[in-house]
């Protein structure tokens, strides 16, 4: 007789799969409405927590903290809220902070964020701001124990000049007080294999979770990736090719790619995952039965 499926070993068959998801604040009602059915959708699949990002320059300030406050009322997941220091003053940051702890918001995850401009542009820290999200994570320990998450970089922060930097930067979040690493997305598993290879040996016993990114629109996602700077290998481009115009083959081949990333990584011993979900459920729902996941 079948298990029932809380009894089913997961893919690893040992340690049992830690998921969370991230979503973004949506901009309309159309999209207010997808968001919350992709949140409903995913909540019986029991994340650890999700979270929902900060527009650039904190420009989703009070729809961030309206959604993870209404996730959590809604589904009790604990919701994570991005935060970012980028343009405003400690004050102005403290105050986000303080906005949070008053919800209830026990999580957070700590940004250091990126200029106006745009990524890629030198990041100019406020004169009276945090300067980076080692400085933020500290900020956020002065006002109350929230669990909190960094950023973390398979293929190298664009701005780091080199490893030593990048890693010695990542130590210093985590020293700061946070509890783990959640990582840009990538493709090629290398990239965040050789991370964890480097963090090991510079003393970093977090775990660094890897962020996932199902390919829904190889379009939409390789241009995300350019911009923030997760290379798109020729082998996933060449399996998308000629797929524009067919969304079910398209939607066939994102979850195979998805799911050949997630089990070479489980097999590599990896138990954390990060559903980076664009609002979206279909894929995430897949991956997660794949790795042994079931909804209630
Ligand atoms: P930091 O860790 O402060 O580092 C940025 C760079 O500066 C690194 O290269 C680091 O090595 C270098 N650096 C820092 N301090 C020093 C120092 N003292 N000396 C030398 N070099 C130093 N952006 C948003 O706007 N909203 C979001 O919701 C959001 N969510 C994200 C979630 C994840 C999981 C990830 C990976 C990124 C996210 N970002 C988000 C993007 C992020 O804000 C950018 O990548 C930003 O450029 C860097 O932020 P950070 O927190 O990594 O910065």
């Amino acid at each position: 007789m079948t298990p029932p499926s809380a009894e089913r070993p997961s893919r690893n068959g040992k340690q049992p799969l830690k998921l969370s998801f991230e979503f973004f604040p949506p901009k309309t009602d159309a999209m207010e409405e997808r968001f919350w059915e992709s949140v409903h959708r995913l909540a019986p699949l029991h994340p650890r927590f999700v979270s929902v990002t900060y527009g650039a320059g904190g420009s989703t300030r009070e729809r961030t903290l309206r959604m993870v406050s209404q996730i959590h009322a809604e589904t009790g997941i604990d919701a994570a809220a991005h935060i970012t220091c980028v343009g405003a003053s400690r004050d102005e940051v403290d105050q986000v902070i303080h906005a949070y702890k008053t919800a209830g918001i026990k999580r957070l995850v700590a940004l250091r964020g990126d200029p106006p401009e745009g990524v890629g542009k030198p990041f100019v820290a406020h004169p009276q701001g945090y300067k980076s999200a080692a400085e933020l994570v500290a900020g956020i320990r002065r006002v109350g124990d929230f669990d909190i998450s960094v950023a973390a970089y398979p293929e190298k922060h664009a701005q780091s000049p080199n490893w030593d930097v990048e890693i010695d930067n990542l130590k210093r979040k985590l020293d700061a007080g946070a509890s783990r690493a959640l990582t840009q997305m990538f493709f090629d598993n290398r990239f965040y294999f050789d991370l964890r290879e480097r963090a090991a040996k510079a003393g970093i016993t977090a775990p660094i979770v890897p962020g996932i990114q199902p390919i829904h629109s190889f379009k939409q996602i390789s241009s995300f990736a350019a911009k923030c700077g997760a290379s798109m290998p020729d082998w996933v481009a060449e399996r998308f090719e000629g797929l524009d115009e067919d969304p079910e083959t398209h939607a066939l081949v994102a979850s195979a790619v998805a799911a050949e990333q997630v089990i070479e990584l489980v097999d590599a011993g990896v138990t954390e995952f990060h559903f980076l979900t664009l609002n979206r459920s279909n894929l995430v729902l897949a991956l997660a039965r794949l790795l042994g996941v079931r909804p209630d």
